[in-house]
């Protein structure tokens, strides 16, 4: 069985980091799997999806780390094209766009800790999350 829903981002600031772990539980919910896997796939190249605690400091530290590998600078090859999103498409790379969950006994199979994260890098524009439950 697959169930196919798609979330929609707008974000007001250029970065942001924002916790879907609640979205894709209903999601799961409604698919009505009980047994499978959930891919949570974020449908562009300046955005990423990632699990990780769910803890403000830690998302200010997140952004910080990304921003110190991959800086906003004016420089990257990438901009002789007339863009000026070099480093939101660097720092996609290094969280990745997607992320593959468990379902089990019909409900998120997540660690006590894990929550599931958009990490927005170029906002300000409509953007997409692909959330595919599969299973039985
Ligand atoms: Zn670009």
């Amino acid at each position: 069985m697959f169930h196919t829903e798609y979330l929609k981002f707008h974000t007001k600031s250029h970065r942001e980091y924002i916790h879907i772990t609640p979205q894709v539980e209903t999601i799961v919910k409604k698919s009505g799997v009980k047994e499978g896997i959930v891919l949570v796939s974020a449908m562009h190249i300046t955005a990423g999806v990632y699990v990780n605690d769910n803890e403000s400091g830690l998302i200010e530290d997140i952004d910080e780390w990304l921003e110190g590998l991959a800086p906003f600078r004016k420089d990257y090859k990438h901009h002789e094209t007339g863009e000026d999103n070099g480093d939101s498409h660097l720092k996609a790379l290094l969280i990745h766009h997607e992320v593959t969950l468990p379902i089990t006994a019909g409900k998120l199979d997540l660690g006590t800790w894990q929550r599931i994260f958009y990490a927005e890098f170029d906002g300000q524009r409509d953007k997409r999350v692909i959330v595919k439950v599969m299973g039985e």
